[in-house]
């Protein structure tokens, strides 16, 4: 008899699980990723910060799963499906399935304004962690030589929009990097007078948080010297600044780095699920899954993380957030092993162990719902989690070692301008 053949498309949380879960099960697993590496989005922030090296946060799929001998990984992009003939088409061939499963994720949303992609980067990828962080370290330089004091400013200034998770924890570091991991090295300016300025359409940072979180993340942000814009909407950005509505009223800041930290977008894979199958997608354009995370009549296809809107939990669609790819993953790898024995499952079941956000050095805030905590036992929680979740032993050393010596030294060693700080 034929092996049962399993496509997974994306390595990311959801795919990774999956496959790891499906390791000893009796299937042909091929894993399809257009990155030969693993990410751990989570700490892209400190790469675009410094404080970490992208090599530190990303473990190449083929090391991961090397002992996995019924696994095969492809590097080559997925772009569409051949749903009647069970096949994921690629860019430069095709995976044959008995079960797939499509975990490709999201990136960031423009929200119709796409032209400021290059204005205002967001942090998805390794490239984007590393042009952020060009763009940081080369706006000090710029005003390091800059005579006039209102062009000086302007190379200080940091617009972040968005005051989520990402954009709370970009102006956190930015604020650390200001007023302390540069404090002596320049001769010209004093890095402590930027203007880093959080932008946030909320009444209130952190608005999947409770309000008390919100309130405690926005005073450790105030004691990074973060300026809080809440309730405002950028509405234009250029090469020398944005406009902000904010009640009413309409502002303009002349800045020269901006960083996007709004708004999410589900992969383009999504779009052709629902043109081959007829699943709805929902306003991110993510797939409205089943209960079991399939699609309607299609029992062979899963959906999961980021790209999946499950809404039968509690009515709002499960948050994109890595533990729910992970678990999703390790469900559906559950679902396709209890399917060969002949059995069946419960529908899946978001196991919610609380939320963390990072502020900066002993600055954070947890919600576990029964506790609220903010300040150092948060953060260190959150350090520990972290590392814990590092797919590989050897990246959760170096990153344990790296994080000791930056909080020792109050460093950031991977301050590097390569390639990145361009326009
Ligand atoms: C900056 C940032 C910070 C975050 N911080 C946190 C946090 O602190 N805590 C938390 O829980 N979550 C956090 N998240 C969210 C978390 O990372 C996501 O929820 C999680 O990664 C979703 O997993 P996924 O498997 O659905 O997608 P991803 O992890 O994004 O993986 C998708 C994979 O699919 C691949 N892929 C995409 N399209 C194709 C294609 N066409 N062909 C082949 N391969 C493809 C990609 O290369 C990628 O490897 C953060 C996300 C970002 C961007």
């Amino acid at each position: 008899m034929k092996n049962h053949r399993v496509a997974i498309v994306g390595g990311g949380f959801g795919g990774l699980y999956a496959a790891k879960a499906l390791g000893k099960a009796p299937v042909e697993l091929t894993l399809v990723d257009r990155r030969n590496f693993h990410l751990f989005q989570p700490l892209l922030y400190q790469v675009a910060t410094g404080g970490l090296s992208p090599g530190e946060i990303a473990s190449p799929l083929r090391a991961v799963l090397r002992r996995h001998r019924n696994t095969e990984v492809l590097l080559a992009e997925a772009v569409d499906f051949d749903v009647a003939g069970r096949r994921v088409i690629l860019k430069d061939g095709a995976v044959p399935y008995d079960d797939l499963i499509v975990a490709s994720g999201a990136t960031h949303s423009y929200f119709g304004h796409d032209d400021w992609h290059t204005l205002a980067p967001g942090l998805k990828t390794i490239e984007d962690a590393t042009e952020i962080r060009g763009r940081v370290l080369a706006a000090f330089e710029h005003a390091e030589r800059e005579t006039d004091p209102e062009r000086r400013h302007e190379w200080l200034t940091f617009v972040i929009v968005g005051g989520g998770a990402t954009g709370v924890e970009l102006a956190g570091a930015l604020g650390e990097i200001a007023n302390d991991t540069l404090r002596h090295d320049f001769r010209h300016i004093n890095p402590a007078e930027s203007l880093i300025l959080l932008v946030e359409g909320e009444d209130r940072v952190l608005p999947s948080f409770p309000p008390d979180l919100s309130r405690k993340a926005a005073a450790q942000l105030e004691d990074l010297k973060v300026t809080l814009r809440l309730n405002a909407r950028v509405t234009a950005i250029d090469c020398a600044g944005v406009a902000i509505e904010s009640e009413g009223a309409a502002e303009r800041v002349p800045a020269r780095t901006v960083l996007w930290a709004a708004g999410v977008r589900a992969s383009t894979l999504g779009k052709k699920l629902a043109e081959r199958t007829g699943v709805a997608l929902d306003r991110a354009g993510r797939v409205l899954v089943e209960p079991d995370l399939s699609l309607p009549g299609h029992p062979e296809i899963h959906v999961i993380g980021d790209l999946a809107s499950f809404t039968h939990q509690g009515g709002k669609p499960l948050p994109g957030v890595a533990p729910v790819a992970m678990q999703q993953g390790r469900y559906v790898a559950n679902l396709i092993r209890t399917k060969l024995r002949g059995g069946n499952m419960k529908p899946f079941r978001y196991f919610d162990k609380g939320n963390l956000a990072t502020v900066g050095r002993n600055k954070a805030v947890a919600d576990f719902g029964f506790a609220h905590v903010a300040g150092f036992p948060a953060w260190f929680l959150w350090v520990f989690v972290h590392l814990m979740y590092l797919v590989e032993f050897e990246n959760r050393m170096l990153v344990f070692v790296e994080w000791v010596y930056n909080y020792i030294t109050r460093n950031r060693g991977a301050r590097l301008i390569t390639g990145g700080g361009k326009r």
